[in-house]
């Protein structure tokens, strides 16, 4: 038997024929048409899938299942998306029942951060440890939390939403979703371009990123650049990213202590010089028990990690 999955995004739909042990067999994109609210994208996905097969990179007798992921609010146990901004949905769409209808195979479907930690829990950096926390730190900040092998969802889908936890106490950046303070407004590769401008004003640091600040052309791989070439001031601000993320990760840590806690995004591309600097606030703030044996690791399957995750979702529950 084969899994189907298909990683849906606000430009490109990565597709995947896996194995049952959720090794990628084939592999492409579409693009995401998202004109006539986004109607036929989910259309398109299923005769992509369809082409393939004719192409005999598969049989569709074969598929046991198909794993969906969406950049929104998924309600999993309804199968429904409340709105999608990147794919032009909105309201509540039946995804899984509609999806299941035209291709007459069992179809589920959750949000891509909880997909991607999935995928990192079974096929990457969560070496397939039932306690396994991911936070993407992208534009934004996505979270998933797995605890005793499964997702956390919540009664309305917000388990894992970790890149609206408050963490910063002062609330200096408004955040998209209204409030102020939040993980992702000092955390994502925004939050790190936030804070760089904050505390230039603030403390007058003689910096190579001077100029940059001074256009307003800042960005987080800049940051991360100049603070690897020992610029004090950008040292400074990486250090209260990884302050905020430390926070977070200790609060978690005594809610479902995982075992592996693993940085994805464009953001965990500084890799091993981010980590060193969250782990040292770590271990100086977790409480001590909650810390012995956990890791902070950085993610291993890059973009493949939402579509391995779709297919997991067929692997775990579709028996
Ligand atoms: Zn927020």
């Amino acid at each position: 038997m084969i899994i189907l999955a298909a990683d849906i995004g606000g430009t490109t739909c990565k597709l995947g024929v896996l194995s049952e042990e959720l090794t990628i067999l084939h592999k492409w994109e579409i693009p995401t048409q998202t004109d006539d609210n986004g109607d036929r994208i989910l259309r398109d996905v299923y005769e992509s899938f369809k082409k393939n097969a004719a192409h005999k990179h598969y049989d569709m007798n074969e598929v046991k299942g198909i794993g969906l992921g969406i950049p929104g609010p998924v309600d999993f146990n309804k199968g429904t998306v409340n709105g999608a901004i990147n794919l032009n949905w909105s309201g509540i769409k039946h995804v899984r029942d509609e999806f299941q209808r035209i291709s007459g195979k069992p179809v589920m479907i959750d949000n891509d951060a909880n997909l991607a930690t999935l995928g990192e829990k079974f096929k990457g950096a969560g070496q397939n440890e039932p306690d396994v926390v991911c936070l993407t730190l992208g534009t934004g900040v996505g979270g998933g939390i797995i605890a005793n092998n499964e997702l956390v969802h919540g009664h309305n889908g917000c388990g894992g939403e970790l890149g609206h936890f408050r963490v910063d106490k002062k609330e200096r950046f408004l955040c998209n979703c209204g409030h102020r303070g939040c993980l992702e407004t000092v955390a994502s590769a925004t939050g790190v371009i936030n804070l760089t401008y904050h505390y230039y004003q603030e403390l007058q640091f003689s910096t190579v990123l001077k100029e940059a600040i001074e256009q307003k052309e800042v960005q987080a791989k800049m940051v991360f650049d100049a603070a690897k070439e020992g610029d004090e001031f950008a040292t400074y601000v990486i250090r209260k990213v990884a302050a905020h993320l430390a926070y977070a990760i200790s609060v978690i840590s005594v809610m479902t202590n995982p075992k592996y806690v693993i940085i994805g995004g464009g953001v965990s591309k500084a890799g091993h010089f981010l980590i060193q600097h969250i782990e040292e606030v770590y271990e100086s703030m977790t409480f001590k028990p909650a810390l012995a044996g956990t890791k902070i690791v950085t993610a291993e399957l890059g973009n493949d990690a939402g579509m391995i995750g779709a297919a997991g979702l067929i692997k775990q529950y579709v028996k």
